[in-house]
């Protein structure tokens, strides 16, 4: 049985978070000297604290109330603040499954919590036996289950996700941040069946605003709540903000620009599955593909020679690349320089 109140650290649970004045006044109103802010210019205005416009078009398009939804600097802010509310100093523990995204483990190092690694299986699934005990552990705190799985690029079974869900007493973030390029349907929906789980999702991929650093978390209005309480007051800027609302906006860039590189990934594995250095493709459901290559820090440095950058992934999987969908011309540069190696 998952109980909130005991996962939470007593710390943040008392907690008081910041009150700024337009937490307290809401409307419109004429004349504002509350803030101290400068009255001339364009910027010189504090940012929503609440980002209200953005839950409003997010609860439309994903029928999420918005009081479920979190707005953060990156997902890295969600990352952060679940080990914050969560994790002890020194003292809890949390759980990934190795190879994955690298920000887990700086996170919990930064915050001073043990983060568990448990190796994924020959075809990049969950061990659910060798997990078993692990859920059992009062110390561990949070799961972390990356799906699409970056690097290795495939989603994890929805129903060994649903098992860690049930049997576990803590917090399971599920971040989807290539969700967008997958076939399969995002777990936001099961946020109304299991009050243990977050979904992390970013405008940083297929919504082409890296730069802008926007992370959403869904998750039950109460850890919400948490989430909001502990956030910094003003975590995403205005210009940010409006960013992602003009995206937001534009559903049909969205599409359009997400289905180009849907059509370019298949073409780019079609072309790699031709090449003599390419000894596996790895299935992809994101905008990059897993690629075991011969001699592959050779073969990383000759690309960077001819000026294409990928990711050398063979400290974490044995000779292998990483390479990101770019555009037909990116794609088309990068097959030419593989042809003449
Ligand atoms: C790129 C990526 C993110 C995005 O992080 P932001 O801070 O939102 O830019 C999150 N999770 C994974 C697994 C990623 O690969």
């Amino acid at each position: 049985m998952f109980e909130l109140e005991k996962i939470v650290r007593p710390n943040i649970q008392s907690l008081k978070a910041y009150s700024s004045a337009r937490d307290e006044f809401k409307g419109e109103a004429e004349v504002y000297l509350d803030a101290n802010e400068n009255p001339f210019g364009t910027l010189n205005r504090y940012p929503d604290p609440q980002q209200k416009s953005i839950k409003e078009k997010l609860s439309e398009i994903k029928e999420i109330n918005t009081n479920q939804i979190f707005v953060g600097n990156g997902s890295d802010e969600v990352i952060d603040l679940a080990f914050r509310i969560f994790c002890e100093p020194g003292k809890d523990k949390a759980l990934t499954f190795s190879p994955t995204y690298g920000m887990y483990d700086v996170s919990a190092g930064i915050n001073d919590v043990e983060l568990i690694k448990q190796p994924l299986l020959a075809d990049f699934q969950i061990n659910l036996n060798q997990l078993q005990p692990y859920l059992e552990m009062d110390e561990v705190k949070l799961i972390f289950i990356c799906s699409p799985n970056n690097p290795t690029g495939n989603i994890i079974n929805k129903e060994d996700i649903e098992y860690i869900l049930e049997n576990f007493k803590g917090v399971v973030i599920i971040d989807e941040a290539y969700i967008d390029f997958s076939t399969k349907e995002s777990l936001v929906a099961e946020i109304k069946n299991y009050p243990n789980l977050i979904v992390s999702q970013t405008f940083s991929k297929a919504w082409g605003l890296a730069g802008a650093r926007v992370g959403i978390a869904y998750a039950s209005s109460k850890i919400i709540d948490l989430y909001s309480k502990v956030k910094a007051p003003y975590n995403v800027s205005s210009l940010n903000q409006n960013a992602v609302l003009v995206s937001l906006n534009n559903q049909t860039k969205f599409e359009i620009e997400k289905n180009i590189i849907l059509i370019e990934r298949e073409k780019v594995i079609t072309q790699l599955s031709q090449l003599p250095m390419v000894k596996t493709i790895y299935p992809t459901e994101a905008n990059f593909v897993l690629v075991e290559v011969e001699k592959v820090n050779e073969l990383y440095k000759d690309l960077v020679k001819k000026k294409i950058i990928t990711r050398n992934r063979n400290s974490v999987i044995n000779n292998c690349l990483r390479i990101t969908i770019g555009s037909p011309e990116e794609n088309q540069k990068l097959i030419n320089a593989l042809q003449e190696l």
